[in-house]
């Protein structure tokens, strides 16, 4: 298969998630994966901020939010969301907008490439994960954070995709509907557009509140993306700072290229 077809692709549609893609592209840069890297930009984004992720060998991409309604949007807004259906086990960032989200969905529009993963701005990659571009569309690992019930879900962080524009459109159609409310996002309505998702193991997309929570699935030989899920890791006055600090430091090496650690040096969450 042409290898110039396949492409990992993040979103970012402002300076805080430019500076969690730049951590992202040079992990995947170091995968040695033959693979492109594709950054999707909003037009809000700054140019100074984007810079740097086009030198380490990104292709920029702008894409813009979806056309959706405003009553949608209204649904969807930050107040809101978060009001009707409140996040009780973590805090999401200041500047993260529920709806932009949703703009992930510009991918099956990259129909440049015929195989996909997206990965989100604020996960790395730590091995080579060019085989889930032989994965059928849509595989993608469990929301596992806390405890078996999260098995039902899928996370959104990490999947695999077809490019498509027949598929583009007909989300489109479903995602804006009078009353439809996607809880969380564009996670929600993937798990509901895609009912028969694959499975991933959970160490394509490992969410960083399993090393406090569920310590011992943590096994650093197996785990190939970490995924800081709710709060940042780049985030000033991180609550969680002190029970996340060796995954935080390790996303700081990622992100300044400096002291990255050998893989088989690290050591496992007390529990594991
Ligand atoms: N995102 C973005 N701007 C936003 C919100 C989200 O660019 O305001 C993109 C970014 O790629 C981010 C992804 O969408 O990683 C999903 O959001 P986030 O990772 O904050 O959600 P979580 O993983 O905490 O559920
Ligand atoms: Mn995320």
């Amino acid at each position: 298969m042409n290898q110039a077809r396949h492409a990992y692709v993040t979103l970012v549609t402002n300076a805080d998630y430019a500076v969690g893609a730049l951590a992202l592209v040079r992990s995947l840069q170091r995968t040695r994966t033959d693979a492109e890297i594709v950054v999707m930009h909003t037009g809000g984004v700054d140019a100074t901020a984007l810079t740097p992720l086009a030198s380490l060998g990104a292709r920029l991409v702008e894409a813009e939010l979806l056309p959706t309604s405003e009553a949608f949007n209204e649904r969807h807004q930050r107040v809101r969301l978060h009001a009707d259906a409140p996040f009780t086990k973590g805090n999401k960032p200041a500047f993260h907008t529920p709806l932009d989200n949703f703009a992930k969905l510009r991918l099956w529009q990259l129909t440049e490439y015929e195989r996909v993963v997206f990965i989100d701005a604020d996960a790395i990659v730590l091995r080579n994960i060019d085989r889930l571009f032989s994965y059928p569309e849509f595989s993608a690992a469990p929301n596992v954070y806390e405890s078996l019930a999260d098995f039902h879900r899928l996370n959104s962080g990490v999947f695999t995709a077809r490019p498509s524009e027949a598929t583009f459109r007909s989300m489109l159609a479903v995602l804006d509907h009078p009353e439809a409310f996607w809880r969380r996002t564009d996670q929600t309505f993937l798990q509901s557009y895609f009912p028969d998702w694959h499975g991933l193991p959970v160490f394509f997309n490992m969410l960083q509140y399993v090393w406090f929570n569920l310590p011992g699935l943590w096994d650093w030989k197996s785990v190939s993306v970490v995924h800081y899920q709710y709060e940042k890791p780049w985030e000033k006055d991180h609550p969680k700072a002190d029970k996340l600090k060796p995954l935080i430091d390790l996303w700081h090496a990622f992100h300044s290229g400096e002291g990255i650690p050998d893989l088989n040096s690290l050591e496992n969450p007390a529990g594991s």
